[in-house]
């Protein structure tokens, strides 16, 4: 594959149906579309098993409740779906896209008339948000202008896609001046996360890591604290002081896309990158965990 995401073979479940991947359309006049009322996931299938399915149709299911959409389905439907695609796409190693947005003949900020849409879509070529030799390398950050809204202005614990747009301007922002991604503050300023993915530092065998009290608080992020704690690690979830970063020896982010992806640099500070260190150990123990997980 590797082309159009409009252009392919294969199928797409599409409210209750699987319907051919060029069919699966919805309208221009869209409430989701034009307002930003959709929820989604974002799910990885290794050797055809769905890591933390269970998780992410939870999570969904949360999102959509928390920004007032009821999903016309039950969440064991959902489930079945999702394997169900793989099966159809002949897919073992993929990425997966549930999304729930809201349709229908109304057209405002109401809603009370529209309808709930779901699909799940999947493809091969996302193998990983960020390149393979750029993982090895380290990635490079640089501190995005926006932040992450206070708890009571933005719905932090939904996978909203409204919510999105600053995490796509501050990537956009951090691209443009020849980074790989961005890291976000938080609404008080202190360190939060990157566009997509979470965020770890490393000083010794001692990890801190942000607080999710504003922003995602990542499936990948909560597996990796339970591996991490069972090696031996210390974790401090801790709020982390722009002018901190600089104490650290390592940082990584993650994420279902980003997995473990070492941080080469944030602004002018460098990390230590490379095979000696501990970061590059989780980069392999997550891929082993995520590849023997059933
Ligand atoms: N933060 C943001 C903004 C994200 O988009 C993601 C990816 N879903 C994450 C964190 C990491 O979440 P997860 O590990 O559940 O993929």
């Amino acid at each position: 594959m590797g082309k159009n995401f409009t252009d392919r073979d294969g199928f797409i479940w599409f409210n209750g149906k699987f319907v051919p991947w060029r069919e699966a359309k919805t309208h221009i006049i869209t409430q989701g579309l034009h307002y930003g009322s959709a929820v989604f996931e974002g799910e990885r299938a290794y050797n055809g098993i769905i890591f933390k399915s269970k998780e992410h149709t939870d999570r969904l299911f949360n999102s959509a409740e928390i920004v007032g959409m009821e999903i016309p389905y039950s969440k064991e439907e959902v489930n079945s779906a999702k394997n169900e695609l793989l099966v159809k796409m002949n897919f073992k190693s993929c990425y997966i896209r549930p999304l729930v947005w809201r349709g229908g003949e109304q057209m405002g900020i109401s809603t009370t008339k529209s309808d709930i849409n779901v699909s799940i879509s999947a493809w091969e070529d996302w193998t990983s948000y960020f390149k393979m030799e750029d993982r090895l390398a380290g990635i490079k950050l640089i501190t995005s202008p926006w932040k992450r809204p206070a708890p009571d202005s933005s719905p932090y614990e939904a996978k909203s896609s409204g919510v999105y747009v600053i995490c796509t301007m501050s990537k956009e922002f951090a691209e443009k001046k020849g980074f790989h991604d961005a890291l976000m503050l938080d609404h008080r300023n202190f360190v939060a996360e990157g566009t997509g993915a979470n965020i770890f530092f490393i000083k010794g065998k001692k990890i801190d890591t942000p607080i999710p009290d504003c922003f995602l608080n990542g499936i990948t992020r909560q597996a990796v604290i339970q591996m991490l704690k069972k090696q031996g690690f210390e974790i401090n979830e801790r709020y982390i002081k722009p002018e901190e970063i600089k104490n650290y020896d390592e940082a990584f982010l993650t994420g279902t896309a980003a997995e473990v992806t070492p941080i080469r640099s944030i602004d002018d500070k460098k990390f230590l990158v490379g095979e000696d260190t501990t970061t590059f150990k989780l980069l392999n123990d997550f891929s082993d965990l995520v590849n023997s997980s059933l």
